[in-house]
């Protein structure tokens, strides 16, 4: 480690920024949103800045004066820009006031050097390379920006509210630290980052005792949980961050057949693995079985994520789990997946809507004939709507009978897509009178109906040549 990280208070005195152009406009921008007052020498005499509000271009000082002979009464740091002979004056004078400083692009005069920030409110986390590589510095910080929930300063900034009246109620230092580990990795800590904050300060609040809410193997104290996580369609790359998160942070997974094994993989390593889907062939533990296991979890004091397939209120009976852990006071939260129609039409280069041709779009589920019987075709018969069909494949006899039937042209582009996002996708388009038949083409595996003009605008189909009423397009696996 060549420099210390050490976090400048701003508002100890006024910063001396010397130098004029964009970068010296950016780190003017850097100091103001820190809350820094900045004694200017735009060395150009251009002291422009757009887009200020009024509250931060108040705390701009602006000096015309000599910026070799800046008075450095008060100051707390000096950045300069580098170029000239102005920064090695600059940085002369100010070691020889103890200052620290800092000249752009130029580390042998600096004593000090300017970190890649993570800003997040109360939370910020500053990346460094030594002044080696600004880039990887860069880089460095995209990662921990992706890792980093959006409102972890929000739940500093409420601990930070609360800080003395715990520290009044546990002296204890061992039992205070359990206390706020508690809050930060359970449901007060989850609520805020959810955007309740509101919630989480009554939850605090209503902590009577909170020794006892620190002591957690005191019964009834655990407070467990179940996150509903939409995996996506299949491709680990799909998932959110917010469902990463989840799932480095879950006890317990439970996940359905849909879910691929690399997605598992991003589980926490020691999370224990459970697959509550069905198989082919088998039936699965069922409904209210697998409402049961997340209940008792959460009820044990878990962290449980519940993974379902693409986004768990699409056909994922998302809705009846959350009401049965709602039922049973347990806390819980949904992160939205990628639905399989989403992750198949973005990768088939499929617009489910499209200006002037498509103005609707349809989800549907048609699991079985059955199913399909019971579907109100005429009611997607306008040739304006994209129908994007889920648990279709068994159906599709049914379906094209009822669209045929119900006076959608034989001639409307289908296409079949098969295990979309994953290494092994297949597609295959068509017109909608050959339905059964493309469907047969695609090797079994989930896959999803798309019926509507806009699929001619598809990669698979502007790849059939001329017109295609059966085609088969295999995707190209990375
Ligand atoms: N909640 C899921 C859907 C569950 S229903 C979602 O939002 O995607 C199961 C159906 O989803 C399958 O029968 C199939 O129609 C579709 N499906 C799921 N994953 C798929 C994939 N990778 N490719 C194509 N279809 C998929």
């Amino acid at each position: 480690m060549k420099f210390l990280p050490i976090f400048l208070d701003s508002k100890a005195g006024p910063i001396l920024l010397i130098g004029a152009g964009d970068p010296v406009r950016a780190r003017l921008r850097l100091l103001l949103a820190a809350g820094a007052r900045v004694r200017w020498h735009a060395t150009d005499g251009d002291f422009a800045v757009a887009g200020l509000d009024a509250v931060a271009a108040s705390r701009i000082e602006r000096l015309e004066t000599n910026p070799g002979a800046a008075d450095l009464g008060a100051i707390v740091a000096v950045f300069c820009a580098g170029a000239g002979e102005i920064g090695v004056t600059v940085a002369a004078r100010a070691r020889a006031s103890g200052l620290p400083v800092n000249v752009m692009d130029d580390p042998a005069h600096s004593s000090f050097i300017v970190p890649a920030i993570v800003d997040r409110g109360d939370v910020v986390v500053a990346v460094g390379t030594g002044g080696a590589s600004p880039v990887v510095a860069r880089r460095v910080r995209e990662r921990i920006e992706a890792l980093l929930p959006a409102r972890i300063g929000d739940l500093a900034a409420l601990i930070g509210r609360w800080r003395k009246a715990v520290h009044a109620r546990i002296p204890d230092m061992p039992l205070r630290r359990r206390f706020w580990e508690r809050v930060v990795d359970g449901p007060i800590g989850a609520s805020v980052l959810a955007g309740r904050s509101d919630e989480a300060e009554d939850s605090l609040q209503a902590i009577a005792d909170p020794s006892a809410y620190a002591g957690a193997s005191a019964p009834g104290t655990v407070e467990g949980r179940v996150t509903l996580v939409g995996a996506g369609p299949g491709d680990p790359d799909l998932l959110t961050i917010k469902a990463l998160r989840a799932l480095q942070d879950a006890d317990i997974v439970f996940y359905d057949e849909l879910v691929s094994p690399e997605i598992l993989d991003r589980a926490r390593r020691d999370a224990v693995r459970i697959p509550v889907g069905r198989r082919v062939g088998k039936p699965g533990i069922g409904q209210d079985a697998i409402n049961r296991l997340l209940i008792d979890a959460a009820k044990s004091g878990q962290r449980a994520v519940r993974l379902k397939g693409g986004d768990p209120f699409i056909f994922g009976r998302g809705g009846e789990e959350i009401e049965a852990l709602r039922e049973a006071g347990v806390a819980c939260s949904v992160i939205p997946g990628i639905t399989a129609g989403l992750g198949a039409a973005a990768e088939s280069e499929l617009p489910l809507t499209f200006r002037h041709e498509a103005l609707r779009v349809t989800f549907l589920t048609a699991h079985k004939a059955r199913d399909a019987s019971s579907v109100d075709w005429s009611a997607l018969t306008d040739r304006k709507m994209t129908v994007v069909v889920y648990m279709g494949t068994t159906a599709a006899n049914a379906i094209r009978d009822g669209l045929l039937a119900a006076g959608r042209s034989p001639e409307t582009p289908v296409g079949v897509f098969a295990r979309a996002t994953r290494p092994d996708a297949k597609s295959v388009v068509g017109t909608l009178d050959h339905l059964p038949a493309l469907v047969r083409e695609i090797d079994g595996g989930p896959a999803i109906l798309v019926i509507g003009d806009v699929v001619s605008h598809s990669a698979p189909w502007r790849n059939a040549s001329p017109t295609p009423l059966f085609h088969t397009f295999q995707m190209a696996a990375e």
